[in-house]
């Protein structure tokens, strides 16, 4: 299972470590070959080391599009050492076996997330180190690859402990690493094409992402995670500045992602807005005249949920603003900026997360939502159903007031956000009453109006905030009880998509309570 390795081929673009560890491979005796720029890295420390196209029997060509694509190279890579055919067309070409493969790519990822342009993108498309890395890898049993400066020491110790030979496992392990990083590569390739491209089919792009950080755990202690990036360049978590904090959980992550989303539904331009969650699920989410009123109206709906929650906020995170947060244990705030004053208040709080993103994400933007299922997983375009394109129609002898027609629409887009069945209250503004992710609608309009009633009793209010107030159900109303326990909450005007059989019923419910009702026609589930 050991195998000496003699020749080592080194191509890399990323030159860190590169150095130390040929001079380890030179210790042992390993002969060292490599390309234009790795070679001048080698021979500038002093290392003996033979240029590949002395290999090749050609120069690097094409500014370097074609440097190791040769028979001589994959032969050398590809053979099998004891397959007497194979060893006879090694000797009857000249080819040499090459026994180690050290070789990391273009920077295709950094290109395209710095925003290079289209030629330079393209011409970072990395072809003979794929190709090398993948025979390199294929032929594990006899060859060792290493695609990442990180396994630089890994492999260094094991050569000293097997005296200068690598064991079949760390190969194996090293093929494996090598086909995810080509695999990631292609992926980010993919992706960058079917953004510039502007299509999302699933036949024009893959499934793929870049991994950033490993955690301890996951959802629960005792499950594994990571959280891997596509190069998106969506503002929200995967590409925020963390200011200070320890690094975020698996959780942090997910409810970061849905506090920022949700709080991003509101344009900055028409008012400041707060969101705050738990759980994926907003307890709390509020418009105001400022900032910081906006985020003690979103606190006030459930002050209770909101302990250890995340903040969103859709503007500059003010020094008042986080004065006011941190009064709340609270888990990670996220804006698209921060003022210094902010940042100082911020920093007295050690364990606060602070994220900045520099601006808000698109609502409308296309993209992705995965989940898994047992055996693969699931594909869906981003929820870009936006009340403003959505035609609002009037079902009910009322029409809502301008009053109503701005809390349905803010109903309705927070509803989008929380886990189905939601039903949710909004009033002036402010969020009344929430319910989610409940096995049957009526159970979510209870808890929504019980939540209400908690928090009118917790601020001291004289009555809940569901009096007069408008209320979304993120898909229709399949009895009349729902409605009727809305109107009993004292909602006083309805958004839903509407397209029950028992829609009539509905309706006549409505009318007899003077409720205006909308139908949207566009149903918003989050499961
Ligand atoms: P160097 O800096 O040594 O000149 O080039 C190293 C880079 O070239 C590595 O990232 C390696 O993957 C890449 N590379 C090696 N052979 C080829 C080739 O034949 N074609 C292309 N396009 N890239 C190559």
């Amino acid at each position: 299972d050991l195998v000496n390795i003699r020749t080592a081929l080194l191509s890399v673009s990323d030159k860190q470590g590169i150095v130390e560890f040929a001079t380890a491979l030179a210790a042992r005796g390993i002969k060292l070959l490599s390309t234009g720029g790795t070679h001048k890295a080698l021979a500038a420390a002093g290392l003996e080391v033979t240029d590949v196209s002395s290999v090749t029997g050609f120069p690097e060509i094409m500014d370097g599009r074609v440097k190791t694509l040769h028979p001589n190279v994959h032969g050398g890579l590809l053979a099998i050492r004891d397959d007497e055919d194979h060893q006879a067309a090694m000797s009857q070409h000249g080819i040499e076996s090459i026994d180690l493969a050290v070789i990391n790519l273009y920077p295709f990822e950094k290109v395209r997330a710095a925003g290079g342009d289209y030629p330079t993108t393209v011409e970072n498309i990395d072809i003979g180190g794929p190709a090398m890395i993948r025979a390199a890898a294929k032929n594990h049993a006899y060859v060792t690859v290493l695609t990442d400066p990180a396994d630089y020491d890994e492999v260094t110790q094991a050569l000293e402990a097997g005296n200068g030979a690598i064991h079949y496992t760390l190969r194996q392990q090293l093929a494996a690493r090598a086909y995810a990083r080509t695999a990631a590569y292609d992926a980010a390739i993919s992706n960058w094409f079917a953004e510039a491209l502007a299509i999302e089919t699933p036949r024009h792009r893959t499934l793929g992402g870049t991994l950033r950080q490993e955690m301890r755990y996951g959802e629960n202690p005792h499950q594994s995670a990571a959280f891997y990036v596509t190069g998106d360049k969506r503002p929200g978590v995967a590409n925020a500045v963390q200011h200070q904090g320890k690094q975020l959980s698996y959780n942090n992550i997910n409810d970061t992602d849905a506090a920022f989303e949700l709080v991003a539904e509101f344009s900055p331009s028409v008012s400041p807005a707060c969101a705050i969650i738990k759980h994926a699920n907003p307890c709390g989410v509020a418009r105001a005249e400022t900032l910081t009123e906006a985020y003690r109206r979103a606190l006030a709906c459930d002050s209770q949920s909101a302990f250890g929650g995340i903040v969103a906020l859709n503007q500059m995170l003010d020094g008042e603003t986080a004065s006011e947060i941190v009064k709340l244990f609270t888990e990670v705030i996220i804006a698209p900026d921060a003022d210094e004053e902010a940042k100082a208040i911020i920093a007295a709080k050690k364990n606060l997360r602070l994220l900045t993103t520099g601006g808000l994400p698109d609502p409308r933007a296309r993209g992705f939502n995965y989940r898994t299922v047992a055996g693969g997983f699931l594909v869906q375009g981003r929820d870009t159903a936006m009340i403003d394109e959505i035609e609002m129609k009037v079902v009910t002898e009322r029409a809502p007031t301008e009053t109503e027609i701005e809390d349905l629409k803010m109903a309705f887009a927070i509803a989008k956000h929380v886990k189905s069945n939601a039903i949710v209250y909004v009033k002036d503004g402010q969020t009344a009453g929430i319910g989610a992710g409940q096995m049957s609608r009526i159970d979510s309009a209870r808890i929504a109006a019980i939540k209400a009633e908690e928090a009118a009793r917790a601020a001291d209010w004289p009555e809940p905030k569901t009096k007069g107030s408008a209320v979304a159900s993120e898909a229709f109303f399949p009895f009349a009880d729902g409605l009727l326990s809305a109107v009993a909450a004292g909602a006083t005007a309805v958004i839903q998509p509407g397209g029950s059989i028992r829609d009539q019923e509905v309706i006549d419910a409505a009318n007899e309570n003077g409720v205006a009702m909308i139908f949207t026609g566009t149903r918003t589930f989050r499961h």
